[in-house]
């Protein structure tokens, strides 16, 4: 049958809105991913054929959303600085948060040509497969542990080319096959104190554990990774991490104390310092 588009959204939206807020872009969006439509299809009132198929979909879609599954696992696909990435179970969701993190990367390498870059922990592969995308002239490496996030990269990788050497491995062990020095070496942890884990949003419950803790202290990661790689920096080569609320002071304090220098620490778009970078000393910048 052939159905207002409007109609569906709203339909949608007062369900929705029982339990979830923002429920209204939220319809939306779930709408224009069933229909297959544009926002602009949706505005200018159109109709589409609302078959079974699309009308159990829709149900389905409903019936999760209001268990708190992640709109992004829904749609099976989110954006993250202007490229649309696979997301489902068992992958960490690209947040805007973390374009902090690529936009200070992007920065460090601009006039270095032929970069070698290494993404740690990498999930669905968001900032290894954007700062290669951004910079083919870029060698990027991308290590993951999790063999359910590792489809994801894999699937987003090639999507964009393929360009980044993916490694399914244990970051904290650092894999033989990486090479020996970096140029920038990025990672956005597990950095969710045991506090904050034990009162996780539902929908971020539904996220892997595995990419949200950062042990008791949430430092867990920053102090590992640290210790395994601040070695691996070229000269002048930069370590950037992307932290969680308030951390900044003690993950500089780890950097510093690894014997990295110049330390920077930048806001996100709330002015929350979201983004801590450090230094090779044997720099010319
Ligand atoms: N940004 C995520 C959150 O606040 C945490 C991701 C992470 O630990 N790296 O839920």
């Amino acid at each position: 049958m052939v159905i207002s588009l409007q109609k569906v959204y709203r339909d949608l939206k007062n369900t929705l809105s029982r339990e979830i807020e923002g429920a209204d872009f939220e319809a939306r969006e779930i709408v224009r991913a069933v229909f297959g439509v544009s926002n602009t299809d949706l505005l200018l009132g159109r109709e589409a054929e609302l078959d079974e198929g699309r009308r159990e979909r829709l149900a389905e879609l409903a019936a999760r959303r209001l268990r708190h599954e992640p709109l992004q696992y829904l749609l099976g696909e989110w954006d993250f600085y202007g490229r649309t990435f696979a997301v489902g179970e068992g992958v960490l969701i690209p947040r805007a948060d973390t374009e902090t993190l690529v936009e200070r990367a992007l920065d460090f390498l601009k006039g270095r040509p032929a970069p070698t870059v290494l993404d740690l922990c990498a999930g669905t592969g968001c900032i290894g497969v954007t700062l290669a995308a951004e910079r083919p002239d870029a060698e990027v490496w991308a290590v993951e542990k999790s063999e359910a996030a590792w489809q994801y990269f894999c699937r987003n990788n090639a999507s964009y080319g393929g360009r980044v050497h993916g490694l399914l491995a244990d970051a904290l062990e650092p894999p033989a096959a990486l090479p020996a020095r970096f140029d920038l070496i990025v990672s956005n942890p597990p950095y969710l104190t045991a506090e904050e884990m034990a009162e996780l949003q539902p929908e971020v419950a539904k996220e892997p554990a595995m990419a949200l803790d950062g042990g008791i202290d949430g430092l867990f990661f920053y102090r590992a990774l640290t210790k395994a790689y601040a070695g691996r920096l070229g000269p002048g080569g930069m370590l950037a991490y992307e932290i969680g609320m308030g951390q900044e002071g003690q993950v500089s304090e780890i950097l510093h104390n690894s014997g990295l220098d110049f330390i920077c620490q930048t806001p996100d778009l709330h002015g929350i310092i979201r983004v801590v970078t450090a230094k090779n000393k044997f720099s010319s910048k």
